[in-house]
């Protein structure tokens, strides 16, 4: 019996020895077989939930970051489902976690240019999945918490969104793991030449890429903390990065288009209502360090400019809850689910406001939809307190056992939750 199922996990193992479909080398990757298909589909969503959510303000503008990224990827030969969207965090970033789940931060739209600056992104991204660069990382023992792939659970905070420091993430290590890991130089110059390959293929100028590396020396010259905890973490400029890129375009066909006016005009709106976007991150710092005056008057301007976007809304709800006036708190959150139902954090900040004004069904409603976006220590525990002031004593300590294991501050909340109830933490 044990011989076989020694001889069925050898055998799967074997199966995801592969080679490598770019390079055409052969590598040992120790992962069992779907383990790209299955992590994609698994993380790709709570990925996108805790790193500040889908940008659902400008439809057009992610259809056409969409038509982009397939264009670029229709040249792959490896051919993954992939999926590309926009996320509403003013970060300067891109991801891929493997199979080809792409995302790209809204604060990475804007320092671009061109078309084929984002086709060269874009590219990039979708050779980090086709290249199999997460199952490489994962073979030599570069992420952890493997097995937390298959179970689901587990604690990881991977994130850069301050207000979510706190809230604990539940379910998302591997992926966190895959968003913030360094690639290797290797795993970079590899990503870097076929990414411009797929670009010109697909029809773009590949001297957007060029473009695209002088661009991130310049920035990281500046020194700017939002591109240090953003994209250059994971990818370091270097002169030695244009450099190759130089080379590699020069051996290639000329005539691409650069897509330079549409892709400026496809970003009219983003671009106009950048100036909120920056006061609203302002006015988020201002609140984290108490300056509630300081707070509400740049949130003023932010809803002046665009009064569409739910963050901003989220944030009024935000300084309410400070202020414990949770009627008008209630009120700022229902506003920004109204403008975009699919971020966590609305459902969860105005559960936790109506737990407060006793409003305990509707209360449930929001921590467990919140939960299901994405699972964390701090929707758990207000959950469990909610079913705890029902009566339902069951699933109140079964939502405080998880939210135990998020540790930290709400963690011990939820042991003395516990304690409260006569069970032993
Ligand atoms: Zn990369």
């Amino acid at each position: 019996m044990w011989r076989w199922i020694f001889l069925l996990i050898t055998l799967h193992l074997l199966t995801a020895c592969a080679t490598n479909p770019l390079t055409g080398g052969s590598d040992l990757i120790l992962v069992p077989a779907g383990w790209d298909e299955q992590v994609g589909a698994q993380q790709y969503a709570p990925a996108r939930q805790s790193q500040g959510g889908d940008f659902v303000l400008d439809p057009e503008l992610v259809a056409y970051v969409r038509g982009v990224g397939q264009r670029v990827a229709a040249q792959s030969p490896v051919g993954y489902p992939y999926e590309f969207n926009v996320l509403n965090s003013s970060v300067p970033n891109a991801w891929a976690l493997p199979s080809g789940k792409i995302a790209i931060n809204r604060g990475l739209l804007t320092e671009l240019e061109s078309e084929a600056e984002l086709a060269a992104v874009l590219g990039h991204e979708v050779v980090h999945a086709d290249a199999r660069h997460g199952a490489r990382a994962q073979s030599r023992g570069l992420l952890t918490n493997v097995g937390a792939v298959a179970v689901g659970v587990g604690v990881g905070v991977g994130t850069d969104d301050p207000r979510l420091g706190q809230v604990a993430l539940l379910g998302a290590s591997v992926g966190s793991q895959l968003l913030n890991q360094k690639h290797g130089r290797d795993a970079e110059r590899e990503s870097d030449l076929y990414g411009i390959e797929y670009m010109t293929k697909a029809g773009y100028d590949p001297r957007g890429a060029i473009h695209l590396q002088e661009k991130f020396v310049k920035l990281s010259e500046g020194r700017r903390q939002d591109w240090i905890s953003g994209l250059f973490a994971s990818h370091p400029p270097s002169q030695e990065r244009v450099e190759n890129n130089r080379r590699t375009v020069a051996q290639l066909p000329t005539g691409g288009e650069l897509g330079r006016e549409r892709y400026q005009r496809m970003m009219a709106r983003l671009r106009k209502a950048q100036p909120a976007y920056d006061a609203y991150d302002e006015a988020q710092q201002a609140l984290q360090e108490d300056d509630i005056d300081q707070a509400k008057s740049l949130l003023a301007k932010a809803k002046r400019i665009e009064p569409k976007e739910a963050l901003f809304h989220s944030l009024e709800g935000d300084i309410f809850l400070k202020q414990e006036n949770y009627r008008d708190a209630e009120r700022a959150y229902s506003r920004a689910i109204k403008m975009n139902p699919d971020w966590f954090y609305f459902h969860l900040r105005r559960g936790q406001v109506r737990e407060e004004l006793n409003q305990l069904d509707g209360a449930r409603t929001d921590l467990q939809r919140s939960n299901r976006l994405l699972d964390t220590g701090v929707g758990r525990y207000f959950l469990g307190v909610v079913e705890r002031r029902a009566g339902n004593r069951d699933a109140a300590i079964a939502n405080l056992r998880i939210a135990q294991q998020a540790g930290g501050d709400i963690g011990q909340q939820a042991n003395q939750e516990l304690r409260t109830m006569g069970v032993n933490g």
